[in-house]
């Protein structure tokens, strides 16, 4: 049997030693389980009832630091006496009282360390196992850590936003001070985020970092990991460091007064290209950075990598989407005026040819007229997806009968058309307030969608209805229809559904837009339903208002 005078090794004499008079004699274990628990590279320790040690493994007593003489036969909050309410000393009284075995993390502070403790009951009180759990435990907390830290991360897509929550995330975390510098241009290196975990010191890093800026021609520290992409590790900084480091007596003291103890500064890699590198800064004189704590440096570098690249990516995006807006804007400005000159002469020439009796001239002009119209309709739509865009749409109100209004754009709409029967359901009179113009937009661009998207029917629905508190409106055609995936994106700016027969259905994906712009401006919705084949039912609601018409015409309407 193995015994270890300096640990206490085992105790086969401990009832002996002693015995507990208001229990049944504790029963010896066998020499072989002795052994064994003696062998043991957890802790062991078992309690009397009255919570004093009666035998402890050598183990248990490295870990607690503790000889022998210190422990058995104690009571465990004299040999503990801080742990009366610790959640072991709790979990230990909870299963002397219950007879239920539990299990309690703790960490132990005399040696910075997790443990599992597993108590068990046993005659005469309980037994309990102290495991070694730190590795595991800390890779755990890291990775919850990494977790938190990537939702963080993608929770923003503000580049300056997104380089603040990563170094406050990493303080005081990882890090008792937290920079990022980015290469913003070639040979350029910014410091766009500090955080430590005193406010105030904040000023004295960004003036450290102001009188000693990264000088990419002398590749120490950060300008080292700036040109190579490899992480600089300093487990401990002594004062020679600083001496050797610092160009001038200022910047020394400044330097000293941080009080950096360890420090680590790791790359920020996209596309194998290192864009910048977050410094992380000890400053307690207990912590001294290891190699774990570079990995788990590393790791949450790429993951900021990563967020960083997603703002910048996000913000070209914008500012191409804010190009193209800016270039429709323009274009459908310039493209008006000539649009509407084309017009004027046409219908010159129409006159002329009607006196001159040419037919085939008018046949021409005829066809170049309704291309014309094709043409300002498209640049009417874009001016609308412009003002759209810019919140510079504006509405009348007036109050009207929106069954009036159907009627005559169908009349119109009708007298055009040769392929379809509109049919329009739903009798009586529909009040509404709202810009007239508009509303009829509403109408016409469904029915031509109707029409244009059912080139195998020959009638479309208008069903009208209404109650006191809405007025409905349905355009109902029974055309090629709509795949579901597509209907959550079909009011969408330019969402176009591509379709083998694209070329049978010109467009550009403007007028449900603004359809919904202005049935949404007049405090209604609008919805679809859909199926391939079977045909198209869009249904406008909108609020129903009994206005009296205003003396002195339309008044702008607020946006909804
Ligand atoms: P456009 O018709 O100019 O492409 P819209 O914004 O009016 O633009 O319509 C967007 C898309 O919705 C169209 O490209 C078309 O695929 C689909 N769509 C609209 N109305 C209908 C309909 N009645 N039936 C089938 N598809 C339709």
């Amino acid at each position: 049997m193995h015994q270890d005078p300096d640990t206490g090794g085992v105790f086969p004499d401990l009832q002996a030693t002693f015995p507990d008079d208001t229990q049944t004699p504790v029963p010896i274990p066998s020499n072989s389980v002795l052994e064994a628990i003696d062998h043991l590279t957890d802790g062991y320790f078992e309690m009397d009832t009255e919570y004093r040690y009666r035998r402890v493994n050598p183990a248990g007593l490295r870990l607690t630091g503790k000889t022998r003489d210190e422990m058995l036969g104690k009571h465990v909050l004299e040999v503990f006496p801080d742990i009366t309410n610790a959640a072991i000393h709790q979990t230990t009284m909870r299963v002397m009282e219950t007879g239920e075995a539990a299990s309690v993390e703790t960490y132990y502070l005399p040696v910075k360390r997790w443990y599992v403790n597993s108590i068990y009951p046993i005659s005469g009180g309980i037994a309990l196992f102290t495991r070694d759990i730190h590795e595991q435990k800390v890779l755990e907390q890291n990775l919850a850590f990494l977790a938190d830290a990537s939702k963080l991360f993608s929770s923003s897509l503000d580049t300056q936003q997104t380089l603040r929550a990563v170094a406050q995330i990493a303080v005081p975390r990882i890090a008792d001070w937290c920079a990022i510098d980015l290469l913003t241009a070639p040979g350029k290196v910014e410091l766009l985020a500090v955080a430590h975990v005193d406010p105030e010191k904040v000023q004295w890093a960004e003036e450290l970092r102001q009188r000693d800026p990264v000088d990419l021609e002398r590749p120490v520290g950060l300008a080292r990991v700036l040109l190579t992409g490899e992480p600089e590790f300093y487990p401990e900084i002594t004062d020679e460091m600083l001496v050797s480091t610092t160009r001038d007596a200022r910047t020394l003291a400044l330097a000293r007064s941080l009080e950096f103890t360890s420090a680590m500064i790791v790359p920020l890699i996209v596309q194998d290209a290192t864009i910048g590198a977050i410094s992380f800064v000890a400053s307690d004189s207990e912590r001294h950075y290891t190699p774990a704590d570079l990995n788990m440096a590393q790791e949450l570098a790429s993951r900021a990598a990563l967020a960083i690249e997603n703002s910048r990516l996000y913000a070209a995006s914008q500012h191409a989407v804010a190009l193209r807006d800016d270039f429709i804007a323009a274009a459908s400005h310039e493209l008006r005026t000539p649009v509407t000159s084309l017009k004027v002469y046409t219908e010159v020439l129409q006159r002329q040819a009607m006196k001159r009796n040419d037919e085939v001239a008018l046949r021409s002009l005829g066809a170049m007229n309704h291309q014309i119209d094709r043409l300002n309709s498209l640049v009417v739509d874009l001016l609308d997806v412009v003002r759209i865009e810019s919140g510079t749409l504006e509405l009348r109100q007036e109050a009207f009968d929106l069954r009036h209004m159907v009627d005559e754009i169908v009349d119109v709409t009708q007298s055009t058309l040769t392929t379809h029967r509109i049919e329009v359901d739903g009798a009586g009179t529909l009040a509404v307030a709202g810009d007239r113009d508009r509303l009829g937009q509403v109408v016409t661009n469904l029915l031509s969608n109707a029409v244009k998207y059912s080139p195998a029917a020959d009638r479309v629905l208008v069903r009208l209805m209404g109650d006191e508190q809405a007025v409905i409106l349905e355009v109902e055609d029974f055309g090629i229809g709509i795949e579901r995936e597509h209907l959550p994106r079909l009011f969408d700016r330019f969402y176009r559904v591509s379709t083998p027969d694209e070329k049978t259905f010109p467009g550009l994906g403007m007028g449900l837009h603004i359809v919904q712009e202005i049935v949404h401006r007049h405090g209604g919705d609008l919805q679809v339903e859909s199926a391939p084949g079977r045909g198209s039912c869009f249904r406008v609601r909108l609020p129903a208002r009994d206005l009296p018409a205003r003396p002195g015409g339309a008044a702008e309407m607020a946006p909804a």
